[in-house]
């Protein structure tokens, strides 16, 4: 087993890592920003490096002052944590060739499933049912019409970079093709650095729903269900829930053991999730990540594992903790992402945290960095809490989640507390009748 794990990341997420490392009797390396040397991450390591100045790009993305920092402090591993360089393919093998284990997938998988034409290809060739559209990347104007109109308006132009919501357009007629598909790859060149884009039809009501799965890397691999991501704001996931409202048992065990046959069959290594709009019944794959998860507490509550640990294991070289017979998920769970951010406009509001206190009680789990005191920088993501809550039915933890909610008190910047408690009351969430459409649907209906 390792003895010291650096951590290259920051947050909620950072913590999250060396809890699983302490907990497993392994020292822990905190690198931070200038703008994070009194963040709990580095308050609570074994040992914390300066990498940088405030910007991402200069320090949580710093590969040499990452590795460097890896190798004064003698680190045996690195674990990326979610977003900065965690899917990085080029990160990952310069980590290994430096003899440091890289707690994350095979680099070839992160570099597969980081282009979207080629994670399509790859999982199209795998068995997962895709989403209709292009056959790889579409290049011209002409050939962007000739797919339009095979499969029909409104289509989606997509990065094959992209990450995040960005450099998404939807496209209702001919009339606005051309514009669409130009501005798409101008906005692919702008944020990752490449313009090949790809065209899906667009799907109109669909859910958002994702699989958990875990490689041993040796051609074994299980799925651990699946989490609804259906509330989303821009692209992005607003609230999460296992098990989906709407799969049914048979659906989801047909459903997980293509994911996870499919995982085995490309000798996937550690944690992954494999994402899918859901339409009708139908499943259709969107995308891989390969990383852990924000939503991944979900998974925890349902299965009783830990997640972390199963990923620093694997990477030791350890097979999977469970078979797939093993694996039993109980009740549901709910994640909320609690932002910096104006519950109404969704501006950032970075700032002191004058007061904070965290809900607590049975079947409730609070993910945060913050403390009172803190000052939240507005240089970062504004995630600053996730609220996760487990009972025994749905409708239990949603009366848990409302609970939960009115206890937190972040004082001092704005936060998204109000826009959760707005939803938990909502008949349509309530009832569990929402697809990735509905939550905008709210906001612009009631301001
Ligand atoms: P990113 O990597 O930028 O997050 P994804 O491919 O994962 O992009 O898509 C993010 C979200 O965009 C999905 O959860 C869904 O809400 C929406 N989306 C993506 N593809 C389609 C599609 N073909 N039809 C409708 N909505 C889509």
């Amino acid at each position: 087993m390792f003895r010291k794990i650096l951590i290259a990341n920051r947050g909620e997420i950072a913590l999250r890592v060396l809890r699983a490392a302490r907990e497993m009797g392994i020292k822990t390396v905190a690198v931070h920003s200038t703008a994070d040397a009194s963040a709990m991450h580095v308050r609570l390591a074994d040992e914390a490096i300066c990498i940088g100045p405030p910007s991402a790009s200069d320090s949580y993305l710093n590969i040499p002052n990452i590795i460097a920092a890896a190798e004064i402090a003698q680190a045996d591993a690195i674990h990326p944590g979610y977003g900065f360089l965690s899917e990085n393919a080029r990160f990952a093998e310069i980590v290994e060739e430096h003899r440091i284990a890289w707690i994350g997938p095979k680099p070839e998988h992160i570099r597969t499933m980081g282009d979207k034409v080629e994670a399509k290809r790859t999982a199209g060739a795998l068995g997962l049912p895709l989403v209709p559209g292009s056959d790889g990347a579409v290049e011209t104007v002409e050939h962007a019409r000739k797919v339009a109109e095979e499969f029909g308006y409104p289509v989606l132009v997509k990065a094959a970079a992209g990450g995040g919501g960005r450099g998404m357009k939807v496209v209702e007629n001919d009339a606005m093709l051309e514009g669409a598909f130009r501005q798409a790859r101008a906005e692919a060149k702008a944020a990752f650095g490449h313009d090949a884009v790809y065209i899906e039809k667009y799907l109109k009501n669909p859910r958002h729903i994702e699989f958990q799965i875990f490689g041993d890397g040796k051609g074994k691999a299980i799925h651990l269900g699946e989490r609804d991501c259906s509330l989303q704001r821009r692209h992005q996931k607003v609230l999460e829930e296992a098990p989906s409202p709407v799969l049914s048992a048979p659906e989801r065990e047909r459903m997980g053991m293509i994911c996870a046959k499919a995982m085995a069959d490309m000798h996937y290594r550690g944690a992954g999730t494999i994402e899918f709009l859901w339409e009708n019944n139908e499943f259709y794959f969107i995308e891989m990540n390969t990383r852990l998860q924000v939503e991944h507490p979900v998974t925890e509550y349902l299965t009783g594992m830990d997640l972390v640990k199963e990923q620093i294991n694997v990477a030791a070289g350890l097979p999977l903790s469970r078979t797939q017979d093993q694996v039993t998920l109980s009740g549901h769970a709910i994640e909320v992402r609690i932002n910096a951010e104006d519950p109404q406009t969704f501006a950032p509001s970075p700032g002191l945290v004058s007061e904070f206190h965290a809900a607590g009680g049975p079947g409730v789990r609070i993910d945060s960095a913050l403390y009172s005191g803190y000052r939240v920088p507005p240089t970062y993501d504004s995630l600053i809490a996730k609220l996760i809550v487990h009972d025994d039915s749905r409708e239990q933890a949603i009366a848990r989640l409302k609970r939960a909610l009115e206890e937190m008190v972040v004082g001092g910047i704005k936060s998204t507390i109000p826009l959760h408690q707005r939803l938990v009351d909502e008949p349509d969430f309530r009832s569990g009748d929402y697809s990735i459409k509905w939550l905008e649907a709210l906001l612009a209906k009631k301001g």
